[in-house]
């Protein structure tokens, strides 16, 4: 039997994409036994303040520091609750963790024997989803339009590919700031690789009070309907909708409800995909 010296644990857990019900019991319980939340500013302060809990909010660009900083804490005892939205392993905390545990001259040794957990969240592409319908119903991908870590040369060839393969597709960080010309560069490669008609989704803040929703079609889609805070859909070649309006219901009356969005399970009746 080896005694624990150490009764200092690190979850990184995923607060889901904005609503409380979106928040695992599993993720409440971890922080409700926190010593610590650790976590990008806007992140960290949806974490109810209380007597007991240090919150540490630090910028977006901070992630490996915050990670180590994690780590520290967590040699030294303490509960520490590293903080994502939606779920940690997406484009998110819980790698850049992984990370600082790997890269041994930023750390100790002795951190690759610590209690660290990675409890799910809700990730936004399924939030979102869910509230269209089904359009992630069939095989698809998702792939982070940030060039922050990547060149832009790999978005384009994985945007490409994964039109190519036929795969309904969700974008995370559809336009960073620091370059907002990326995301009409992104739309152009997929109406030239999809066609004018194929939808095209922007959810944005889903499960939060300023939610918003519309369907378009690749066509018809302008690059400032995405911002930071909107997932970006497109489906695939099999990818319906069904209208919500009642035509001849009330007068001339269409609704303004924005139509349900699935792709079908099955795609036997599909061509290769690929236009060749
Ligand atoms: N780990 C997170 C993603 C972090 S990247 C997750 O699993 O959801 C941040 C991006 O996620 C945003 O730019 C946006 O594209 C998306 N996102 C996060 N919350 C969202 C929400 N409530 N509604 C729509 N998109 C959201």
């Amino acid at each position: 039997m080896t005694a624990k010296r150490n009764s200092g644990w690190l979850k990184v857990v995923g607060l889901g994409p904005g609503s409380e019900a979106l928040i695992t019991p599993e993720a409440s319980a971890a922080l409700a036994d926190a010593t610590d939340v650790v976590g990008y500013l806007p992140y960290v302060e949806r974490v109810t303040p209380r007597p007991g809990l240090v919150r540490h909010g630090s910028d977006n660009r901070e992630e490996i520091r915050r990670a180590e900083a994690a780590l520290e804490m967590t040699a030294q005892g303490r509960r520490v609750v590293v903080v994502s939205s939606g779920d940690p392993g997406v484009f998110a905390m819980a790698a850049a963790l992984f990370e600082a545990l790997e890269a041994l001259e930023a750390g100790e040794p002795e951190w690759r024997a610590l209690d660290i957990q990675v409890l799910p969240g809700i990730s936004a592409m399924l939030a979102a989803s869910a509230r269209l319908g089904a359009p992630l119903g069939h095989d698809f991908c998702c792939i982070n339009l940030s060039d922050n870590l990547k060149p832009w040369a790999l978005i384009e060839r994985r945007l490409r590919l994964a039109a190519e393969a036929d795969f309904a597709m969700a974008f995370y960080n559809p336009r960073s700031k620091a370059r907002p010309e990326g995301f009409e560069l992104a739309l152009e490669v997929l109406r030239e690789a999809c066609g004018p008609e194929r939808l095209i989704m922007f959810a944005r803040a889903v499960s939060t009070p300023e939610e918003a929703l519309s369907v378009t079609t690749l066509g018809q889609a302008q690059p400032e309907m995405a911002d930071m805070r909107t997932l970006v859909m497109v489906g695939s070649s099999q990818t319906r909708l069904i209208s919500r309006s009642v035509e001849g219901g009330k007068e001339g009356g269409e609704s303004e409800s924005t139509p349900w969005v699935y792709t079908p399970r099955s795609a036997l009746g599909a061509e290769s995909g690929a236009e060749s």
